[in-house]
């Protein structure tokens, strides 16, 4: 039988066959996904091909194939193993809920996240909630905020949680699709979740990060139908995406819009820091590019790596 992976909790995994059906599956030998070595070989997201047993009254399922991921996010644990655990698998979208203030949200931390998404090879949709709270001028910066994600290639929306606005836009950018929401805590996220689809009450947001800090805690993410198709992916306790490695060469490679310039580059190993002649430091002096992007491409090649997990995961 075919099924999706809804909950794992290392040991067992609820999948949902394609009758609708959910079973408790386990898996038998070893699996090895694309090389990487992890502490759970199947994960929330996950396409697998299982087989039914029945023992007494008893019925489980016995997962035999995982089909190929289109993407993954992992985390690394904290513990001294070093392995990798992943936290679901083929998210279609990962929303950015931002608020201006109460929380702020800068724009480093933004970046992190888009560079995260694009090593990851998800989709990312900004989501500008609070709309409702902001005067004139917060909304100008709004505006301009936008339009510099939007220029680059980002999708985003200016949204309010409690009034309503624009949450259509979001729940029809969700339909059928395998969404998961990441932000700052504070932003908006649960009562954006339950403005899509009442009743549903995530735990991403309640588990507080004080809680989790300095904790070894391995939580589970959990995925959940959306009544106007689709999934949602809850990933207690994790603010944003997890950590990538990126070496300093292929930062460039994850903002989409230094692409066609960094050809232009004298070098073509430039880093776009020191070196003579490069297009990418010529087009920020043209203000073609956006000094806050270059701004946080540097900050993530001196390897803050403190003020990044910092910023983009907990614990
Ligand atoms: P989370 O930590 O990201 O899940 O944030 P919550 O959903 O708990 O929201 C934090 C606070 O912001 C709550 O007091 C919400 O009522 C409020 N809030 C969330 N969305 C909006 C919005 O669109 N407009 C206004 N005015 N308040 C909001
Ligand atoms: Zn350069």
């Amino acid at each position: 039988m075919k099924g999706l992976v809804y909950k794992s909790t290392g040991s067992w995994y609820s999948v949902k066959a394609e009758n609708g059906t959910f079973y408790n599956c386990r898996i038998k030998g070893k699996f090895r996904i694309g090389g990487i070595k992890s502490t759970n070989p199947v994960a929330v997201g996950d396409h697998v091909n299982f087989d039914i047993e029945t023992k007494g009254d008893e019925t489980v399922g016995v997962i035999k194939h995982i089909e190929e991921r289109d993407n993954y996010i992992i985390r690394k644990s904290v513990n001294l193993s070093k392995q990798t655990h992943i936290i679901a698998a083929n998210i279609d979208i990962a929303f950015l809920v931002i608020t201006l203030n109460n929380p702020p949200t800068f724009t480093t931390f933004i970046d992190r996240f888009l560079v995260t998404a694009e090593a990851y090879d998800i989709k990312a949709v900004l989501l500008f909630n609070k709309i409702d709270l902001y005067d004139e001028d917060e909304l100008l910066e709004i505006k301009i905020l936008a339009a510099l994600y939007r220029k680059i290639g980002y999708e985003c929306i200016g949204i309010s949680a409690i009034t309503g606005k624009n949450i259509d836009k979001v729940k029809l950018l969700m339909q059928d699709k395998v969404t998961m929401f990441s932000g700052h805590s504070g932003v908006g996220k649960s009562t954006l979740i339950n403005s899509i689809e009442p009743g549903l009450s995530l735990k991403t947001s309640k588990i507080s990060e004080q809680h989790l800090q300095g904790q070894h805690t391995t939580t589970f993410a959990e995925m959940f139908d959306l009544s106007f198709g689709g999934q949602i992916i809850d990933t207690p306790g994790i603010k944003g995406f997890g950590v990538v490695e990126i070496d300093k060469e292929e930062l460039g490679d994850y903002f989409p819009e230094f692409f066609e310039l960094k050809e232009h580059c004298k070098f073509n190993n430039c880093l776009h820091i020191e070196e003579p002649q490069c297009a990418i430091k010529n087009a920020l002096e043209s203000e073609e590019l956006a000094w806050s992007r270059y701004k946080s491409y540097l900050q993530i090649i001196e390897g803050d790596e403190e003020h990044f997990r910092k910023d983009i995961y907990t614990p």
